[in-house]
């Protein structure tokens, strides 16, 4: 008797450990890594703002962190489990890193491999981009370009024209990643929804008149937009599928002048050159398109 009420006993405790493992391994893991950019940043309308060493930098900074405080407390109450911040603008080193929510982790600081979406694996469950603009070329956008300003009139891979939201999200897509939120004037948001679909949810901070001027939405109402915007888009991340073209890549980059691409046509092999601005070349692996095309854009000169 004693020794069947042992058995009983042990076989009543491993069971109550299998049920404590599973209930542990059921909670979903929601990883999300979020690019932060400066130009469609709630406040931002000028070059000068983004810009460290003028006056109006410190500001612009300080409102970045508003910006992406709010997307962390809403990915952290939509159940994430960690949240990663890549700063994504200029010198990678806007965000003060003692304003970020101490409950997300910073990647600060370039140069990095992947630039904008340094950090991003295959381990993440949803990807989101805070502060974004519209590409080189768009009408009524804050500070439109692409990469570069000084550099590059287009860029497009397997014929489309696409801004940086579309460059990035062929990265997220490539380790199978959604973007599933994308925050910045009503032109990026446009934009987003013609590159990526309707699916991803959008946040306008600002209506822009022109490139450097816009109407704001109020303080006392973006942060929450954002919070909730984000939470919505989390709640059923696997409804947006990563964003994917097929291989192979074939891109195309325009230069503003034809001295830009020179360089490139000089020291790189197996480039094509359609005309006078534009260099192109094919990629079976999207990442190493990508890094020839950020070579390209490093070896011009600017205007
Ligand atoms: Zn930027």
């Amino acid at each position: 008797m004693k020794r069947s009420a042992f058995i009983l006993g042990v076989i009543a405790i491993l069971s109550l450990c299998l049920v404590f493992a599973s209930a542990q391994q059921q909670k979903p893991k929601l990883k999300v890594f979020i690019s932060v950019d400066m130009e469609g940043i709630w406040g931002v309308v000028h070059g000068e703002q983004v810009s460290a060493g003028t006056p109006e930098y410190a500001a612009a900074r300080k409102w970045m962190a508003w910006d992406v405080n709010a997307a962390i407390a809403g990915a952290l109450a939509a159940g994430a489990t960690e949240v990663v911040v890549n700063d994504s603008h200029g010198s990678m080193r806007n965000i003060d890193a003692g304003d970020l929510d101490p409950r997300a982790t910073l990647i600060t600081g370039s140069p990095k491999p992947l630039s904008m979406m340094q950090g991003i694996d295959s381990s993440f469950q949803a990807c989101l981009f805070i502060g974004y603009h519209a590409k080189a070329g768009t009408q009524d956008a804050i500070l439109d370009h692409t990469i570069s300003g000084s550099v590059v009139r287009f860029i497009k891979v397997n014929g489309a024209e696409l801004p940086e939201l579309g460059l990035n999200a062929l990265i997220a897509g490539y380790y199978g990643v959604p973007v599933v939120l994308v925050s910045g004037d009503t032109a990026v948001c446009r934009q987003t929804a013609e590159v990526l679909g309707k699916d991803v949810v959008t946040v306008a901070v600002k209506e822009a008149y022109g490139r450097t001027a816009a109407k704001l939405v109020p303080l006392a109402e973006v942060r929450q937009m954002i919070e909730k915007g984000v939470k919505d888009a989390l709640t059923n991340p696997g409804r947006v599928k990563p964003f994917k073209l097929a291989a192979p890549y074939n891109f195309e980059l325009g230069y503003h002048v034809s001295a830009q691409a020179d360089m490139g046509a000089m020291l790189l092999p197996d480039l094509k050159r359609p005309d006078a601005r534009t260099l192109a070349f094919t990629a079976d692996d999207y990442i190493e398109g990508f890094k020839t095309l950020r070579a390209l854009i490093s070896l011009a000169p600017a205007r």
